[in-house]
């Protein structure tokens, strides 16, 4: 129980900013390979936490935990199909035996068929839900059963923008309501699971400045017409979901369950 007073002399002996550190935490990510993931993991990383970096390309994996192993950051890299139900058992359970727990887990890894409606087949929405919600809903409760024992536990899904708006001039049902569908079950779970320590938290980025957009001459155009969209002025960068996601993973946001973190330059206010 805290006192009124232990906002002046530091809560447990910590100051606000000791409550975002992850030291002696571990965590791990899916889809940690490539993008936000990647980022996500540099972020838990130099914020303290011990990572395992989780994608189905192995190769990407071991890359980005090399990188943090340059950092001087404890770091596991594990291949693994998301959408296998047998996979993420695996990879819980290896975190788990890696670094003696686990106390955050940061269920990432999707895909965008990126079809209109009048065309998407019925294999790629199946396929979309398979990774995008199925898998994340399969995920958090493996995670959650290792974190009840303890009490405690951080649950971080990558949601979207996607699940608020439809972001112009993009066809992508099957994505939007993929994405709108993490949103709910995150609700659903904080609730479900918040008597016994759980924190289960989604963040909803906008549109961020991947390779991927950087790259493509056929996204040149949209990228012009979704800088008119975005009251900010830019895309987002991939340091600017950095802060949010240690604050989602760490004792700072103790209380809060349920929520969608969206970082979108302010693109859902117009
Ligand atoms: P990305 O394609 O750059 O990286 C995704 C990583 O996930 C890749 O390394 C890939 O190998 C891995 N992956 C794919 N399928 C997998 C599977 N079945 N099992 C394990 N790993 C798998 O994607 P990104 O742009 O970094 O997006 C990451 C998340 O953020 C996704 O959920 C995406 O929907 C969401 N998101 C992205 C943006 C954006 O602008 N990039 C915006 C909002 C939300």
């Amino acid at each position: 129980m805290t006192t009124q007073d232990d906002v002046y002399t530091g809560l447990g002996g910590k100051t606000v900013l000791d409550r975002f550190r992850l030291d002696g935490k571990s965590a791990l990510i899916t889809g940690g390979g490539a993008g936000i993931g990647r980022a996500f993991a540099h972020a838990l990383g130099e914020a303290g936490a011990s990572v395992a970096v989780i994608d189905l390309d192995g190769d990407r994996a071991e890359a980005v935990a090399q990188e943090l192993a340059d950092k001087n950051i404890e770091a596991i890299s594990l291949q693994a199909d998301v959408s296998d139900e047998a996979a993420i058992e695996r990879f819980v359970a290896d975190t788990v035996s890696a670094f003696g727990g686990l106390d955050i887990a940061i269920n990432n890894a999707g895909i965008n068929p990126n079809a209109a409606a009048e065309d998407i087949t019925a294999d790629d929405w199946d396929r979309t839900f398979a990774l995008n919600t199925r898998a994340a809903f399969l995920a958090c409760r493996h995670e959650a059963r290792v974190m009840f024992p303890r009490g405690y536990g951080k649950i971080i899904n990558t949601a979207s923008m996607a699940s608020l708006i439809v972001p112009h001039p993009q066809k992508q049902a099957a994505y939007n309501a993929s994405k709108g569908a993490v949103v709910t079950l995150t609700r659903s779970l904080a609730a479900e699971w918040a008597d016994r320590g759980i924190r289960v938290n989604c963040m909803s980025p906008g549109i961020i400045r991947t390779a991927l957009i950087e790259e493509s001459e056929a996204l040149a155009p949209l990228v012009e017409r979704w800088l008119t969209d975005i009251p900010a002025g830019r895309l987002g960068e991939l340091t600017d979901l950095q802060g949010g996601i240690v604050y989602l993973a760490s004792a700072a946001s103790d209380y809060m369950t349920g929520h969608n973190l969206v970082i979108e330059g302010g693109q859902t206010l117009w």
